[in-house]
């Protein structure tokens, strides 16, 4: 447990040092900026907010491992915040939980890449600011998160983190607007690139979506009250029904069993939502933007199957990501599926060092073939994605320390060759196997018989009722500008901003 209490806002180095006089470059510099995948939940006008926010966090654990928190806020609208580094389950006690009183809840679970202060980062950030205690859970990437940072500082304001959530905080207090719903509007419209967030004032729960929809927010009903989730998986764990997503710029005060649609953010040309959450990061148990995430993957893998048919005997997933795109191509092809990988559920962190020469030991920890299924036989494995290569080249060793006769790989995706600033954790471009290699050089380094990438039109395709889809990972096509890249404050390389 790292921190109890009210988070509030502290002092950092830059604005110590110098307060309220412009600085060249904040102390939390490009490097710092910290990049997270996350989830997030809320709930309103329900008894025992804080045990319905642990149970929507559990659901959500795979959108973050790094850190989780709590925050709920009792009858007389005072905040208090449990959060810390590790899972959902480890992170908060029972007697945790206890100590968290009220209707109203937010929660967050992170992932961020190492160095970044997680501890520090954890989210919900909550503050007593002017108009009461404000938590506040965000997903997504903003792209003028620096500019808007920088901006802040010189005008005196104290950061205590590396994260965007904070940023929005600070233009939350220092809006001149006087209502608390024209405060988060007023906030909000300066706001750039992906955000999905929920935020408690006093026992009000508002919970907003950037104009181009990038990140998934779905409302649900339970109760005399409402919950809102990144993912359907969160509202099923509690028993929550499905009421709608949240639109693109839209902007929800929810009191209770009470909704009001606030003002919305001006619409985007081109709603944008993220097509990789369908592809990797969503959970196939999970309904968002009106498709369910497994269907989505099953027809990538037929479309899949359709554009790189082979012959052989039998079709194995990657698990788990993979499971749903595996069982689309099986289909399609009408080979059999089996159960050629296994996962150990239960890999966290490990005291044993791998030794310098084995570079397959993250994988080998993680996965092992199933001999009886690849001994002697002709296999397609299908991953949905290919990020570094690293994984996928370790797998396709173990199949064939395991007698696999011939290893053909299958991407439920095309190529990654772009970073993502809207907030999927990608490695910098030059570690992207698919931005800097040819199809035939992969296939070459992973050591398969053959590989083949499910094309862009091929996945636009399979989901295009239910689109359009921000595909820039994919296509370098992005959307919402990027900000900070344009003004020299982040680089292509190494995407920044949370
Ligand atoms: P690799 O072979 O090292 O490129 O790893 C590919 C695996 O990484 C695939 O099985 C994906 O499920 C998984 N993956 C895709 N995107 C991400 C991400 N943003 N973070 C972590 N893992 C990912």
């Amino acid at each position: 447990m790292n921190d109890t209490g009210l988070g509030l806002t502290g002092l950092d180095r830059a604005g110590l040092d110098r307060p309220g006089r412009a600085v060249d470059i904040p102390a939390s510099s490009l490097e710092e900026m910290s990049r997270e995948e996350c989830g997030v939940f809320g709930v309103t006008g329900i008894e025992g907010a804080a045990e319905l926010t642990f149970l929507g966090l559990y659901a959500l654990q795979h959108r973050g491992q790094e850190s989780a928190g709590i925050c709920t806020i009792n009858g007389e609208g005072t905040a208090r915040v449990r959060k810390g580094t590790g899972l959902v389950a480890d992170v908060f006690s029972a007697d945790d939980l206890n100590a968290l009183h009220g209707k109203t809840g937010v929660g967050h679970v992170r992932y961020s890449t190492a160095g970044d202060g997680s501890a520090q980062n954890a989210q919900p950030i909550v503050v007593r600011y002017a108009q009461g205690d404000l938590s506040i859970a965000h997903n997504g990437n903003l792209t003028n998160a620096q500019q808007l940072r920088n901006r802040l500082v010189e005008e005196g304001a104290l950061f205590q983190t590396t994260s965007d959530s904070e940023v929005i905080v600070h233009l939350i207090s220092r809006s001149r607007r006087e209502t608390v719903e024209a405060q988060l509007d007023d906030a909000l419209a300066h706001l750039e690139g992906a955000f999905s967030v929920v935020i408690s004032v006093g026992e009000a729960l508002y919970a907003a979506v950037d104009s181009r929809g990038f990140r998934p927010l779905v409302l649900g009903r339970k109760d005399e009250g409402h919950v809102v989730a990144s993912e359907t998986c969160a509202l099923d764990i509690i028993g929550a029904e499905y009421v709608r997503d949240i639109r693109p710029g839209e902007l929800l005060k929810l009191e209770g069993a009470h909704v009001e649609e606030l003002r919305s953010l001006p619409p985007a040309p081109e709603v944008a939502p993220c097509v990789f959450e369908l592809v990797y990061f969503a959970r196939p148990d999970s309904n968002i933007w009106g498709v369910s995430v497994d269907r989505a993957r099953r027809a990538f893998g037929r479309q899949l199957a359709r554009e790189h048919p082979v012959d052989a005997d039998c079709v194995i997933a990657v698990p788990d990501s993979a499971n749903s795109s595996a069982l689309g191509y099986a289909e399609e092809s009408g080979i059999p599926y089996e159960l050629g990988l296994l996962r150990n559920h239960y890999v966290g962190r490990t005291f044993i060092r791998p030794s310098q020469a084995d570079r397959d030991f993250g994988a080998r920890i993680k996965y092992n073939p199933v001999k009886e299924v690849v001994e002697g036989r002709r296999v397609i494995v299908v991953d949905d994605s290919l990020v570094r290569g690293t994984t996928s080249t370790s797998l396709v060793k173990f199949l064939r320390e395991a007698g696999a006769k011939e290893v053909h790989f299958r991407i439920g995706s095309p190529p990654v060759k772009f970073p993502c600033f809207y907030g999927i954790d990608m490695p910098s471009r030059d570690e992207l196997i698919g931005a800097s290699h040819s199809v035939e050089q992969i296939a070459e380094l992973l050591g398969v018989t053959s590989l083949g990438y499910l094309s862009l039109e091929g996945m636009l395709a399979a989901v295009k009722e239910y689109g359009p889809f921000c595909d820039a990972c994919f296509s370098g096509d992005y959307s919402a500008p990027l900000v900070d890249v344009e003004k020299g404050l982040a680089t292509m390389q190494n995407p920044p901003g949370c």
